[in-house]
């Protein structure tokens, strides 16, 4: 695999936050109910500080992925976490359903982003993670014209980093056909190591889980990349407004017990991810392997 982890690192962990706050209900749910726009102000007041404090006490630095909607409303939580050294990606305007928009609109909405994060943090965002994890036949392509390093919102690896490549033709009695790889990085995401539809509650949601059945999935997965996936990385998407809630917290503290016993874990952020991949055929800086020995995989063999 054409990612080169540091000395010593067995296997990348980015607990990567989207901070949507009340661009969620806003975009996604296409509501300004009271009531929704309260759990918002509850993720950026409560959720996110409480979120920081955790990785703070375990050391990790990771992205968050911010709509500029939530810039916006609640700039000092977003500042709270520039301080404290983590990164921000794009995560929409306010998380407008990709899914919908014309190429135009699409591309609109991404420049009017870039600017905004430029404007607003004084830096253009490396990464983009779409709304709800959804895109058109047009946001690769788009990325790339805008001059986006990375994406975070596909699902054709679990383990490792890729090159996407969009279904360009679709043909149910001869295949599909695929265009070719984007020179954006993938850094694949999962709806199974994501918070939102497992622990969130919201109208017609049947999928609420118990933290106890989220925690097994989320240790085994781990477990699984640890010992068989080598030199890898995996992406959890956390949402400060479902995380923050406290029988999550202490869900996702006893998971990170879990993790940060083992030896070579890595917590990086995402773009410091993408400089550690290199394509097959371009040279792998000096000093770098992949070859460190687990410590306690004895004990965690899946
Ligand atoms: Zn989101």
């Amino acid at each position: 695999m054409p990612l080169h982890l540091p000395e010593g690192k067995r296997l990348a962990v980015s607990l990567s936050p989207d901070f949507d706050a009340q661009s969620v209900w806003l975009g996604t749910f296409r509501s300004t109910s009271q009531s929704l726009m309260s759990r918002g102000e509850f993720g950026a007041l409560v959720g996110a500080p409480r979120l920081l404090e955790v990785f703070r006490r375990y050391g990790i630095t990771t992205t968050w992925c911010v709509p500029t909607h939530t810039i916006q409303t609640f700039r000092s939580s977003v500042d709270a976490i520039v301080e404290s050294g983590h990164e921000i990606g794009a995560h929409g305007v306010y998380h407008e359903y990709v899914p919908a928009l014309e190429r135009d609109e699409e591309r609109r909405l991404l420049e009017l982003q870039i600017r905004q994060h430029e404007q607003l943090l004084g830096r253009r965002p490396r990464g983009y993670r779409s709304p709800a994890l959804d895109v058109t036949d047009n946001t690769l392509d788009l990325l790339e014209e805008f001059g986006f390093d990375w994406d975070s919102s596909l699902m054709g690896r679990d383990f490792e980093p890729y090159r996407p490549r969009m279904v360009v033709e679709v043909s149910q009695e001869e295949g599909n056909t695929f265009g070719p790889e984007s020179r954006v990085l993938e850094f694949p995401v999962s709806w199974f190591l994501d918070d939102f539809p497992e622990l969130e509650s919201f109208k017609g949601s049947p999928l609420m889980q118990s933290n106890e059945t989220v925690l097994a999935r989320w240790i085994d997965s781990f477990n699984f990349a640890y010992e068989r996936c080598p030199g890898g990385a995996m992406t959890w998407t956390l949402h400060p407004q479902t995380i923050g809630r406290a029988h999550n917290l202490l869900m996702l503290e006893r998971f990170l017990d879990h993790v940060t016993s083992f030896e070579g874990v890595w917590f990086p952020t995402l773009s410091e991810l993408f400089d550690c991949w290199h394509d097959e055929g371009s040279p792998a800086p000096t000093g770098i392997s992949t070859t460190s020995k687990p410590a306690k995989l004895e004990r965690t063999a899946p």
